[in-house]
């Protein structure tokens, strides 16, 4: 399963950001049909929810969705008609009303609808009102007794499911909802990437951390994953580097928070934009395709690779060799009453990895991450070679 490291890519993002201003490819070609495109919503390239982070009141959802409508970008309107927001007092939403004025912008503009359920009474009032689309929010998603809850409510109705990932960074969590709801039956199944607490600094709202969702397309294939760079950025300025990121590694949509008068929107104001920015993002963005076109790029990219495949193999060999001088070590370490960990040499090693990386043109991170995890294994071994002796 591929695991890349968070570090790694966050530099990733800014990289692309830099190419992209670089190099503008003309007319790139389309992505692969999206796997969205057999839910019978319109087949925009990319795929794209777009709507205010909360209904606040009618006239802001139908000068919105008329809005979105009439840049004709946008498959699905959202907004959240129940909001759950980490402190009381802050706006909670105005609740079921707001379905109704979601069934008149339905009704108006022709949009189907999609809003939040977090639980099971949600999804009672969200099927009375013809919603098309729901989606399980973050918090939620953390909460396995309230996704079987609204799974069970759901069971026997085909209504679109998408399922954020959870608050934090555990892939158990968000494929454990993803299997609540297809065990119930549904059919149109989807993941949204919306970004992970983080307690270190980070120019991000929520830290994206793409390798989880690299790891829940290894384990679901099929399953088609949208990004929402709103929640991801937490702020206007990275929303395009963000979405563009999520075209690059080719996530399969956009869900963006957008907002006839953003900057007076009584929940996530930061982060939401005007219907005419929804459109600029999009015509911004370079939608790639998945494969190269002509032959000849592909037989540079299968020439690459064949090379790379021979450096991991060579890779693999030296790993194995040092843990063979790994268990060696612990032999000794046994014999002689020695601790397995020793921190001045874990500094030392880590040290001179780094300087030794550094000239090699390796960031320090990426050194510290992956020197982490072969010592974590070391350990592990010289471990299991004295316990053996214990028992
Ligand atoms: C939202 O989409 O407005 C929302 C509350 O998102 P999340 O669950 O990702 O915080
Ligand atoms: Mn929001």
């Amino acid at each position: 399963m591929p695991t890349i490291c968070e570090n790694t890519m966050q530099h990733l993002d800014v990289t692309f950001a830099c190419f992209n201003n670089r190099v503008k490819f003309v007319n790139a070609a389309k992505k692969h049909s999206s796997k969205l495109a057999s839910w019978g919503f319109s087949n925009a390239e990319p795929f794209l929810i777009a709507g205010p982070c909360s209904a606040e009141s009618e006239e802001q959802i139908l000068q919105t969705a008329h809005k979105i409508k009439a840049e004709g970008k946008t498959s699905v309107f959202r907004a959240g008609a129940w909001k759950p927001r980490t402190r009381p007092g802050s706006f909670e939403g105005i609740g079921t009303v707001a379905l109704e004025w979601l069934s008149r912008a339905k009704a108006e503009t022709g949009l189907p609808m999609a809003t939040e359920v977090a639980n099971a009474w949600h999804v009672e009032e969200v099927l009375k009102h013809g919603i098309d689309m729901i989606w399980i929010g973050a918090r939620t998603t953390v909460n396995p007794f309230y996704v079987q809850e609204i799974a069970n409510a759901l069971k026997g109705v085909d209504i679109p499911v998408l399922v954020k990932n959870p608050l934090h960074p555990e892939l158990g969590l968000w494929l454990g909802a993803i299997e609540r709801f297809d065990a119930v039956g549904i059919k149109k199944l989807a993941a949204i990437h919306r970004g992970f607490y983080t307690t270190k600094p980070s120019p991000f709202r929520n830290e994206p951390h793409w390798d989880l969702s690299f790891e829940l397309r290894a384990h679901l294939p099929e399953l088609p994953i949208l990004c929402d760079p709103s929640h991801i950025a937490g702020n206007r300025g990275l929303l395009q580097q963000v979405a563009q990121t999520a075209m690059d590694i080719n996530l399969d949509g956009l869900m963006i928070e957008t907002h006839v008068t953003p900057d007076k929107a009584l929940s996530d104001a930061k982060q939401q934009i005007t219907p005419t920015a929804l459109s600029t993002l999009i015509d911004g963005l370079i939608i790639k395709q998945e494969e190269a076109l002509e032959e000849s790029v592909q037989k540079k990219l299968d020439d690459l690779r064949l090379v790379i495949d021979q450096l991991d193999h060579e890779l693999i060999k030296s790993l194995s060799k040092r843990f063979e001088h790994v268990e060696e070590i612990g032999a000794i370490k046994l014999e002689d009453q020695i601790t397995i960990f020793q921190i001045k040499r874990w500094f030392e090693m880590m040290n001179n990895r780094k300087e030794f990386g550094a000239k090699h043109n390796l960031e320090a991170e990426f050194i510290h991450e992956l020197f982490s995890i072969i010592h974590k294994y070391s350990v592990k071994k010289q471990t299991e070679i004295v316990r053996k002796d214990a028992f």
